[in-house]
């Protein structure tokens, strides 16, 4: 059984291939990363996945049920949810009102405030500036905040995108075991990564993605132990 079921994938922009024959499981509680230089593909796997980008080939199966053709929005409302790449939060909303945006599928104002709390509980940061507009946050908590958005539809399945992008590396750790908390709770997470040594540290399973291509796959801890994944992506 997997959470989520890549096969074949190719997606095109235009004439330009930016995924070839993309294959990649991920089963119920793992956290699994994809790790890729600078233009590999990563952000393009992710916006397949939301249904951002449509594969030319290639089959997207989620719990089991086929959503290669949902728009994006149902892929959140079944238990998709996307952190996407820069925090694109909405810049001139409140902290609360971000959230907020995050559940607007949800009709029951109940169940908004109770995931609100939550949220409040996992980044006390956020409870302190609810009323602040996001484009007055730091990069650090503008990423806690595009993380508490995505949970607001209780995601089964958290889709992140280069979450140390752009912030010091306190706060990309500080980040990381914050996704890895949400995992050890239940919510399955992809994230793709530019910061090979980061991800290993928190990922069970890893992919290499080259110029649009699987190339590897293994656990963290083998591919940590690669020497062709150490040249390429530790450093030394
Ligand atoms: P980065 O770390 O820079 O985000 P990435 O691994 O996420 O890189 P993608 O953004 O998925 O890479 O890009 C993969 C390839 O597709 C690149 O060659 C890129 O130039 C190209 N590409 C991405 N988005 C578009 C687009 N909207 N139109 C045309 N080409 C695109």
């Amino acid at each position: 059984m997997t959470v989520l079921k890549l096969e074949n994938i190719d997606t095109f922009y235009g004439q330009s291939q930016a995924l070839f024959h993309v294959s990649i499981d991920v089963r119920p509680g793992e956290f699994v990363t994809i790790l890729g230089a600078n233009g590999a593909g990563k952000s393009t796997i992710m916006k397949t996945i939301m249904g951002l980008v449509k594969p030319k080939t290639g089959r997207i199966i989620f719990n089991g049920t086929d959503i290669t053709g949902l728009p994006p929005w149902d892929r959140a409302g079944i238990g998709v949810g996307y952190v996407p790449e820069g925090r694109r939060v909405f810049p001139d909303l409140t902290v609360e009102e971000n959230l907020k945006m995050g559940a607007y599928r949800v009709t029951d104002n109940k169940v908004v405030t109770a995931n609100i709390e939550k949220s409040y509980d996992l980044f006390p940061r956020l409870k302190e500036r609810k009323n602040q507009l996001a484009k007055t946050m730091s990069g650090g908590e503008q990423q806690m905040l595009a993380i508490a958005r995505a949970l607001m539809l209780n995601p089964k399945l958290l889709l992140i995108d280069e979450i140390s992008m752009g912030l010091m590396p306190i706060l990309v750790n500080h980040s990381l075991s914050i996704v890895k908390r949400l995992n050890s709770e239940g919510i399955t997470v992809l994230m793709v990564e530019q910061n090979a040594n980061k991800a290993l540290k928190v990922a069970d399973r890893g992919y290499i993605l080259k110029t649009g291509k699987i190339t590897m796959e293994d656990t963290s801890e083998n591919l940590r132990n690669n020497a062709e994944v150490i040249k390429a992506y530790l450093g030394e």
